[in-house]
């Protein structure tokens, strides 16, 4: 009996002494190494872009050898989840803070952000917005002293080894904030990042009038795929190989509409969601992409910048007898008599024949 007693404690002192080393090994080995580090294959991540999962809101955090760029911080709840993303990240200074526009899923975390680690510049587009939560960011900027930078359109900023330039918005007196939102492409070597806050269809029409190339590997999809952005003009321009919507799970607004999603499908992309991925990173060494998302088994997703895509999945087919046209991804194009389609380049041309949009597809 008693010898039994001895070998159990001898058991637990064993299993506290090689718990008491996981834990010293574990601590360690997170000061020894550092924060994680990413690769694209074999080499070193050149820039990592990681699309932090703030719930109905965005937050992206740009990564380039060693140098910060944070656009967005969610609402107010998720300020300390994004300082803490970005400590966790061997971070002590943001070069560039960008607040895309003033509504609160996206700027409601960046006081608690900006007031938790130092940042540099602040780039945002003056608007008339006074509500409480936009004065108190700018009061933050202030009494921070951060560099206010007021975004300007064909204007490109570097970080480590990578660049952002500012492609909208290209003009303003817009009806509420979303138009507003600074839209950057960030580039490094060939690969290429859009990303458009909430930017709608006007912004987007500018962009594409304005005639610079839009053309992007990856887009965040506008306004976290609500059916106001991403009008098939914009999505033919950018063209992307992957889409990245950042919304929160059973959100009130139904984002990613439906219509958004049939878009990005008609262009062939791989769209990945923070609300059933969390949160997504995607890196790159200037060539090749590579993607991993937090609750998804998604690890080395890769991609070669440059691959051929064609941006023709996305046409209007209309019926001649009908007069009702369709994405030509919707069934009712795909099994539409040889003799009666006609194809639309795009949707006003479409409308101007006469012809209805499908009740099913919503071109
Ligand atoms: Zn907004
Ligand atoms: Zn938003």
């Amino acid at each position: 009996m008693r010898y039994s007693i001895e070998g159990e404690d001898k058991m637990k002192k064993l299993l506290c002494l090689i718990l008491t080393l996981t834990m010293l090994l574990t601590v360690a080995s997170c000061s020894w190494f550092g924060p994680e580090k990413y690769y694209v294959g074999e080499d070193i991540a050149k820039l990592i872009v990681h699309f932090i999962d703030v719930g109905q809101g965005d937050s992206t955090l740009l990564e380039s050898d060693g140098e910060f760029v944070l656009i967005d911080a969610g609402e107010r709840d998720y300020g300390d989840k994004v300082l803490n993303y970005i400590k966790n990240r061997g971070a002590d200074e943001l070069k560039y803070v960008i607040a895309t526009h003033p509504h609160s899923d996206h700027i409601g975390g960046m006081k608690t952000v900006i007031n938790g680690i130092d940042a540099e510049n602040f780039i945002t587009v003056e608007t008339d917005c006074s509500t409480y939560t936009w004065t108190k960011l700018l009061t933050a900027v202030d009494n921070n002293d951060i560099n206010y930078i007021d975004a300007e359109v064909g204007d490109t900023y570097s970080f480590g080894e990578a660049t952002f330039t500012i492609m909208g918005p290209l003009s303003d007196g817009y009806s509420g904030y979303n138009n507003y939102s600074v839209v950057t492409k960030v580039e490094c070597g060939d690969v290429s990042f859009m990303l458009t806050g909430d930017a709608e269809k006007e912004s987007e029409y500018e962009m594409v009038a304005a005639g610079e190339d839009l053309s992007a590997d990856v887009l965040k999809c506008g306004h976290h795929g609500s059916s106001t952005s991403g009008t098939a003009k914009f999505l033919k321009a950018v063209n992307p190989a992957y889409a990245v919507i950042s919304c929160g799970k059973n959100n009130d607004y139904g984002h990613p509409h439906r219509e958004t999603m049939q878009k990005l499908n008609a262009l062939g992309c791989d769209i990945f969601r923070t609300d059933t991925m969390g949160t997504i990173v995607a890196c790159t060494d200037g060539k090749a992409l590579t993607f991993s998302a937090q609750d998804s088994d998604l690890t080395s997703y890769t991609y070669n910048a440059g691959e051929d895509r064609s941006a023709d999945g996305l046409n209007y087919i209309g019926n001649q007898s009908s007069h009702v046209f369709h994405y030509s991804t919707c069934s009712g194009a795909k099994t539409m008599n040889e003799k009666n389609k006609v194809v639309f380049e795009n949707r006003e041309d479409a409308v101007k024949a006469g012809y209805k949009p499908c009740s099913s597809c919503n071109p």
